[in-house]
């Protein structure tokens, strides 16, 4: 079989109520497209009935292939792998839960066929979610492109098409804690929005808990940025300025014992002192797993990747 021209890849967490509903609608818009293509779940441990479900699908549709990863690698290895084991000429990347809307596809490779190398989905609302998880997105993405000198569009997930140009220079991104959408931005070639509207998840629950969330916020900006670590050296010196003020404003009015004053200096200038460490930390962690080099997943095994 000659390779599809264009791949979709779902990673797939936990999704038994979602994964058959998401296949249908996937190949009814991949058919209608007239392309041929291909279909890769990337199941990333569930320890659901995902993995069954999807077993299913594979059998009764050969244009559907599975990755099935050893453990829970989270979604951006997932996405990696399925983008790394893909054949097509245009790699779509979307989540399986119908956040992302299938019926954008067409329109992405369209724009693709314009001669666009990464086409990204721009969220112009997002329905169904918590005010909690909207508020924070909003502010996080907002964030990040005021710490960061690459140009990384905002309101921007890793619902995307590229070409298998870019899709191959990421291979040669070996990074661990991944920003996929941040390395894509890294790597240039020619861009444009799509914009689309963000529905409710079809069913179940977000895969992403607030722990995942603060990890994947802090993967994005200790990636891209050095600034938090530059955030050390002048709250050092904020600290030193302030525990001059203070000390100045005590002897002109005397207004605390001295005691008092010392110890509270103390107390704030040893918690910033631990806030920096934990900084340095943080950056210190991440090479740590740069230099151990462990592969970034396992895969298990895989379903209709030969022919
Ligand atoms: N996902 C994954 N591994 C994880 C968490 C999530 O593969 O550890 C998948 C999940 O199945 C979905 C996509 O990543 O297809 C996005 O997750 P989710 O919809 O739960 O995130 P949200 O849209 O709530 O941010
Ligand atoms: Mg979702």
């Amino acid at each position: 079989m000659n390779n599809p021209t264009v791949s979709v890849v779902v990673p797939v967490y936990n999704e038994e109520e979602v994964i058959n509903e998401s296949y249908r609608r996937l190949t009814e818009v991949m058919e209608g497209s007239g392309e041929t293509y291909e279909l890769i779940f990337v199941n990333d441990g569930s320890r659901d009935k995902t993995l069954e479900l999807a077993l299913k699908i594979c059998e009764n549709d050969k244009r559907v292939r599975l990755i099935d990863f050893a453990r829970n690698f989270g979604h951006q290895l997932a996405i990696t792998a399925g983008m790394d084991n893909s054949r097509g000429d245009a790699v779509v990347v979307i989540d399986a839960d119908l956040q992302d809307p299938p019926e954008v596809i067409p329109e992405m490779l369209a724009k693709w066929r314009e001669g666009y190398e990464i086409v990204y989905g721009k969220r112009l609302k997002r329905e169904g979610e918590s005010a909690f998880k909207k508020l924070t997105a909003k502010v996080f993405y907002r964030f990040l492109d005021k710490m960061t000198d690459v140009d990384i569009p905002v309101d921007t997930g890793d619902f995307r098409l590229i070409d298998r140009k870019v899709c191959d220079a990421l291979k040669n991104v070996p990074e661990h804690n991944r920003y996929v959408r941040g390395i894509v931005s890294w790597l240039g070639y020619k861009s444009t929005p799509v914009e689309f509207e963000r529905h409710k998840r079809f069913a179940g629950t977000t895969k992403y808990p607030l722990k995942k969330m603060i990890r994947f916020a802090s993967d994005a900006i200790m990636s891209f940025s050095y600034k938090p670590l530059k955030l050390a050296s002048v709250l050092g010196c904020l600290t030193c300025a302030a525990s001059i003020i203070i000390l100045i404003f005590y002897a002109i009015f005397r207004l605390l014992n001295p005691a008092t004053v010392l110890a509270i200096v103390g107390i704030f200038a040893a918690g910033l002192v631990l806030l920096c460490l934990g900084i340095v930390g943080e950056y210190i962690a991440r090479m740590c797993d740069e230099v151990r080099a462990r592969p970034l997943y396992l895969i298990r095994g895989k379903i209709n990747f030969d022919e």
